[in-house]
């Protein structure tokens, strides 16, 4: 269960392209009727957060959190330490006891970090992982994920969804699809692009070693294989083409600041 219910963000191209629930998951008979649904069924910004509330709980029900005392916890909190209203959002943050290496983010700013990130990265690679994360809270990637499981959640239903669920954003019965989907939901290449361009100018605003981006990179590479390789013409951008494109990054800001010291 935990492990279906993972959102693969950073390690998003290991399973090659994103996913696309509208047409993955829908038989083409059903098609038109589902997309007419769809159409109907928006979700306003106060569905979107409660909803994504509902999915951070869950996760954090089914995922043991490091014990505070434990040295990683404390590792842990002190890197997240004065995050937590980052760039005009409020952020809380907590670290799962899993082995994955992984790290993910809902709309409300819930960001969750795997042990298994912690074991094999330095603080600077994490914090870099976390700006990433903070980037897809900042750009509202998660809006286009939710909309779309939300879609397909009431589709499947359209006569349940928005009559007779009495208050409630979608009815309990589609709620397990919603949130299995939308816990599975991958970013679109452009997005992730996106979110490690802020992640990076997260670590330059603060501070931190803005070169620990691409180390954190070379690490996911490494450990995704072949299919990090092939992933890299893939709709996914691989760990290595992100490596080198925060290198480059890395490189122009230390041309920027040695040419400010002269
Ligand atoms: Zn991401």
């Amino acid at each position: 269960m935990k492990k279906t219910l993972l959102v693969v963000c950073i390690l998003a191209f290991a399973a090659g392209a994103h996913a696309d629930f509208g047409r993955k998951m829908l038989k083409k008979d059903n098609v038109t009727a589902v997309q007419k649904a769809a159409k109907a069924a928006t979700l306003s910004d106060e569905e979107m957060k409660e909803l994504s509330l509902q999915a951070v709980a869950e996760m954090d029900a089914q995922n043991p959190v490091v014990p505070d005392g434990d040295p990683m916890a404390k590792r842990f909190k002190a890197l997240v330490k004065g995050l937590e209203s980052e760039d005009g959002l409020s952020l809380n943050f907590k670290l799962y006891n899993v082995a994955d290496v992984n790290a993910f983010a809902t709309p409300d700013g819930s960001i969750r970090v795997m042990a298994g990130l912690m074991f094999i990265m330095t603080d600077d690679e994490v914090l870099s992982v976390i700006g990433h994360e903070i980037g897809h809270v900042k750009l509202k990637h998660a809006k286009k994920q939710y909309q779309k499981a939300y879609s397909v959640a009431a589709g499947k239903d359209a006569a349940a969804a928005n009559s007779g669920t009495a208050g409630k954003v979608l009815a309990d019965s589609q709620l397990g699809k919603f949130l299995e989907d939308v816990l599975n939901a991958k970013f679109s290449r452009n997005d992730e692009a996106a979110s490690d361009e802020y992640g990076f100018e997260f670590m330059v605003r603060h501070g931190y070693d803005y070169h620990a981006m691409e180390s954190a990179f070379t690490k996911l590479a490494e450990l995704s294989g072949d299919e990090g390789k092939k992933s890299l013409k893939a709709t996914h951008p691989g760990s290595a083409e992100r490596a080198k494109a925060a290198k480059d990054r890395a490189d122009a800001q230390d041309r920027k600041m040695k040419q400010a010291s002269r």
